[in-house]
């Protein structure tokens, strides 16, 4: 058996459990298993497989038919051009946090601030965002433990290690420090739709990431309170929202003196970002 033949048997159980990537899905558990990155893996289909290949590959094949999310398979997800370290532990990053990303450094390039990432899970948003920005240092927080290790390995692995903190507490306990920029992709889905969401997200990615209690609102509210006496007079609050939250979480914004600046719409032309100032 080679490569290709072993592309297109796992392709085949995929397909049959109506997973649309199964292609893409198969030549990734390929690639990861024989330690070779796609392209690799595609300019050679003829190179011969181990028995011992052959089952790590149907071991991982077989836990993707069970709807476990590929980064998780493959502890890997790309992000803002990066490969991050991701597990159980961590959301896995989205696309559409990028958008938060990119904005941020349009507003900070050559700016030297200080930030302050909450609930920062992988440490997607906040690694990005030093890796563009090499005057500025950050803390990125976390109420789990286990999040943080992960976080702390993507700063290493993208070398910004000594401009990044990783604290494991809850922002109610900050005290005693000022930031330019506070910046969080709070969990903002109402627990009432919790069991609405695809089976991939449900079973596998951590609760505590994804729930936000009432109306989803809960956790943002929290940050949008307690931002107000941690961020520097005109620093800026940059919050990931979900789906028809924009009114409410405005709402709320203005009523505790932020301005709001920026509306940032995702693919799906969603309101998913909204940049704020803080006033007074
Ligand atoms: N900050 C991380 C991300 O954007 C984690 C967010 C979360 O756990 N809600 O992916």
């Amino acid at each position: 058996m080679n490569t290709l033949d072993l592309i297109n048997l796992g392709s085949n159980k995929l397909k049959k459990q109506k997973i649309n990537t199964h292609r893409l899905d198969s030549e990734i558990l390929l690639s990861n298993v024989l330690k070779k990155t796609r392209e690799q893996l595609l300019v050679k289909l003829n190179q011969n497989i181990k028995k011992t290949q052959f089952l790590a590959f149907n071991n991982l094949i077989n836990r993707r038919i069970l709807k476990e999310p590929i980064a998780y398979i493959i502890n890997e997800k790309e992000f803002w051009s990066k490969k991050f370290k991701v597990d159980k532990n961590t959301l896995i990053p989205r696309p559409e946090t990028e958008l938060l990303v990119e904005n941020l450094i349009k507003i900070y390039k050559n700016k030297k601030i200080s930030v302050l990432d909450v609930g920062t899970g992988s440490g997607c948003i906040l690694v990005s965002l030093l890796s563009e920005l090499p005057n500025s240092k950050g803390i990125g927080i976390d109420i789990s433990k286990n999040a943080i290790k992960i976080a702390q390995k993507n700063a290493f692995l993208h070398n910004v290690q000594t401009r990044i903190k990783f604290l494991n507490k809850s922002i109610i306990y900050l005290f005693n420090c000022k930031f330019d920029l506070l910046v969080s992709n709070p969990p903002y889905i109402d627990k009432k739709n919790i069991k609405n969401l695809d089976d991939g997200i449900k079973k596998y990615e951590p609760l505590i990431a994804l729930n936000g209690g009432n109306d989803g609102l809960d956790v943002i509210k929290k940050v949008i309170y307690k931002a107000k006496e941690i961020l520097k007079i005109n620093g800026k609050l940059a919050l990931e929202i979900g789906n028809n939250q924009s009114l409410k979480v405005s709402k709320e914004l203005k009523r505790n003196n932020f301005k709001i600046e920026q509306h940032i719409r995702d693919y799906k032309e969603n309101t998913r970002c909204l940049i704020s100032t803080l006033i007074k």
